[in-house]
């Protein structure tokens, strides 16, 4: 039976959403999740190593939006570690990093706390880096996101594929 027979009380039981890491990084992740929605920032839905999971970029902003963490993948990256499972709020600046670059132009997202990094130390699983696109049409913006990246506080690096942006 429920228990909110009023307009009033039913809608502040539906207001009392999980807010797991913040108010800030929840509206943020909202804001990104509109852009994506509108196809202006692509998160990408899969990992390079083609592991199913939760833990894709799209997965950890539409988690955030809804007031959870963002999960990590849990799997053997064969470099000597696993990526290390559970869930972490992402970092404000990043969140920030990833809209500023996002209401500019269009953009993808490739990872930010999910799949395997280079080492068990990375920043990625302590939802503090992002990987940027730069292939095809991305990359004509590179020194722009290497840029807007130091702007935010981060320390950016040319991969190649993509800038990774990571907040110290
Ligand atoms: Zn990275």
């Amino acid at each position: 039976m429920s228990t909110c027979y009023k307009f009033k009380s039913c809608q502040s039981q539906m207001k009392r959403s999980p807010n797991k890491c913040g108010r800030k990084v929840k509206d943020l992740a909202c804001n990104i999740l509109k852009l994506h929605k509108e196809g202006i920032i692509t998160l990408a839905s899969d990992h390079f190593s083609r592991v199913t999971d939760n833990a894709f970029a799209e997965k950890n902003i539409l988690d955030m939006c809804n007031g959870w963490k963002a999960k990590r993948s849990s799997y053997d990256c064969h470099n000597g570690h696993w990526s290390p499972v559970g869930s972490v709020c992402l970092h404000l600046n990043l969140l920030k990093y990833i809209y500023a670059i996002g209401s500019r132009g269009n953009v993808k997202v490739n990872e930010i706390a999910g799949a395997c990094h280079t080492t068990s130390k990375s920043k990625h699983y302590k939802g503090r880096a992002a990987d940027i696109s730069i292939r095809g049409q991305y990359g004509t913006r590179k020194k722009e996101y290497m840029n807007s990246c130091r702007t935010f506080g981060g320390v950016p690096y040319d991969e190649t594929s993509h800038i990774h942006c990571q907040m110290n």
